[in-house]
């Protein structure tokens, strides 16, 4: 298997490989950039088909959290870590044991946080075996459930975008398809409804759907057309890759703004979504209020006014990427690329 020459390397700083025989714990901790600070992501713990499905899961998503993290304007480096779930029986606790302690030995180079498979109680596990951990459910400075921030954030993002593309910030009579209604998903639907707009909504799992047309007065419609209904905006806060060759062409709405990681599901749907005249919200830039809520543990200090100061700036960072892509007549992805780069290239002393 490649790494120097593999597709999503991308000048990785270092890519560390663990293995635990006793506790069958087999991890990647990718380091993709640390000029701006300790590179920090979450820790996914899946079940790969393959090594090479691991590598390149952990590649892509440590890079696209030192974009996330420039973005954002945080003292953090980008990483990401995946654990591959054993196929054998395993003891939950003695695997994290051992994945704390691998951490542990690249001395705070990376800072985890939870990320999918990985629940509160494991976050804890890690934390007896080292200090590099955040996002903890409790304790001194612990920040929590980044979601409400996100959808915070996200919610804050959708306002400006519709200020860009419709010319208000008001969503009162405007119609918002969510597609996924999980953590993120059924805070910001809560954040619209307040707002009062129609919210059209989908998920896979029926009783949340229960909940939202009771709690929230959504319409519920079908997985597979919630991308293609009559709304303004849609919100993908389900998994990756929402806007594919299959979807985009059916597209309603004039603004895409979610939660999801990854929602272009090639490099092109970002020009094809602006022939359309969509407007586009990069996913990493709109969806950084969880990361922000995670660094403000790291900081050592959480604020909460801190927080709100930083997802005025993702307001403000959000509408420079909407105000540059008419100006320079490109795509928002392409704008938003670009700045984040800028921000990469800014080298902090940290150490
Ligand atoms: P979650 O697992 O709590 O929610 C996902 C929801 O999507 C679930 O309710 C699930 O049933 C639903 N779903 C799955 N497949 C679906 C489908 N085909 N159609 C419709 N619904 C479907 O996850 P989350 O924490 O809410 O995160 C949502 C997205 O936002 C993910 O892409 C995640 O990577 C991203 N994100 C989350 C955070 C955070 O703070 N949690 C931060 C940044 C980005």
């Amino acid at each position: 298997m490649s790494i120097f020459s593999h597709p999503d390397f991308d000048g990785h700083e270092a890519v560390h490989v663990f293995c635990d025989a006793a506790s069958g714990l087999r991890a990647i901790i990718a380091v993709h950039n640390t000029n701006r600070g300790p590179a920090s992501g979450g820790t996914r713990f899946w079940h790969y088909a393959s090594d090479a499905d691991a590598l390149a899961d952990v590649l892509r998503l440590s890079r696209a959290m030192s974009y996330k993290n420039a973005m954002a304007r945080l003292d953090l480096g980008g990483g990401k870590a995946v654990i591959l779930k054993p196929d054998e029986p395993f003891d939950r606790d003695a695997l994290f044991a051992a994945y704390g302690r691998a951490v542990d030995t690249i001395s705070g180079t990376y800072i985890t946080a939870e990320d999918v498979g990985v629940s509160p109680r494991d976050m804890t596990t890690i934390k007896t075996q080292t200090d590099h951990v955040a996002g903890l459910p409790e304790g001194k400075n612990a920040s929590g459930d980044p979601s409400p921030v996100t959808a915070e954030g996200v919610f804050r993002g959708v306002r400006v975008a519709a200020e860009r593309r419709f010319g208000t910030r008001d969503l009162s009579g405007m119609t918002v398809a969510v597609q996924g209604l999980g953590s993120v998903g059924y805070a910001l639907a809560g954040h619209l409804a307040n707002a009062g707009a129609t919210l059209n909504v989908a998920d896979i799992n029926p009783d949340i759907l229960r909940k939202a047309e009771a709690e929230l007065g959504a319409t519920v419609v079908p997985v597979e057309a919630v991308h293609s209904v009559d709304a303004d905006i849609f919100a993908p806060c389900a998994l990756g890759g929402a806007i594919n060759d299959r979807t985009l062409p059916e597209l309603k709405a004039k603004v895409v703004a979610g939660a999801a990681n990854n929602q272009l599901a090639s490099e092109d749907m970002d020009n094809a979504l602006k022939a359309r005249g969509i407007l586009y919200a990069p996913d990493y830039v709109i969806n950084a209020g969880g990361i922000i809520n995670v660094a403000a543990e790291v900081a050592g200090d959480y604020d909460p006014s801190w927080v709100n100061a930083k997802l005025d700036q993702l307001e403000e960072t959000l509408g420079e990427v909407f105000d540059r892509a008419v100006a320079e007549d490109r795509t928002t992805a392409e704008v938003a690329d670009e700045m984040a780069r800028d921000r990469m290239a800014v080298t902090r002393d940290w150490r």
